[in-house]
């Protein structure tokens, strides 16, 4: 029976983990063998289209060499934080996020050097403009009142961006 259990290899640095960035708007794994990578949903994992079977978020399995890992997500206030502030960018190209070198902090800044809080006076903050209107921890957003910025779509589904 054992021999039909799978062996997690050992990959990274951290425990044999891979871990998730944000490329483009939506979240990816690397392969740690080739070049090709995984997108992968924080809430609803990933399918496998060849054979329709539905993926844990933690599970890693490359379709190009077939190489497979542990993934370990951030803290759920950490990834839904970022996909926030990542989304306040108009062009998806530039949501862009990596958990192990960057925080919330990191976003926030890049987010002003891109302009997003440019005109800030001229957004509709319904009488809120002269509070605190946004608060960002490292790992999490700690008050954010600013307008609602979409949706996540991350291949078929996309999520509810809310207020942190
Ligand atoms: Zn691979």
């Amino acid at each position: 029976l054992t021999a039909l259990v799978k062996t997690i290899p050992k990959w990274g640095p951290h425990g044999g983990r891979l871990f998730p960035r944000a490329n483009w708007g939506r979240w990816i794994v690397d392969c740690p063998r080739c070049h090709s990578a995984l997108a992968v949903d924080p809430e609803y994992g990933w399918r496998d289209y060849r054979t329709r079977v539905d993926h844990a978020r933690e599970f890693f399995e490359c379709w190009d060499c077939g190489v497979y890992a542990e993934i370990e997500w951030p803290p759920e206030e950490l990834w839904r934080g970022a996909e926030r502030l990542l989304m306040m960018r108009a062009d998806p190209m530039h949501r862009n996020f990596d958990p192990t070198t960057e925080d919330l902090n990191d976003l926030l800044w890049e987010n002003g050097a891109h302009g997003v809080f440019d005109g800030f006076e001229a957004l509709d903050l319904h009488g809120v403009s002269d509070h605190l209107a946004l608060s960002v921890d490292n790992d999490k957003i700690r008050k954010d009142v600013l307008p609602e910025t979409g949706t996540w779509v991350q291949r078929h589904l996309a999520r509810e961006i809310t207020r942190g």
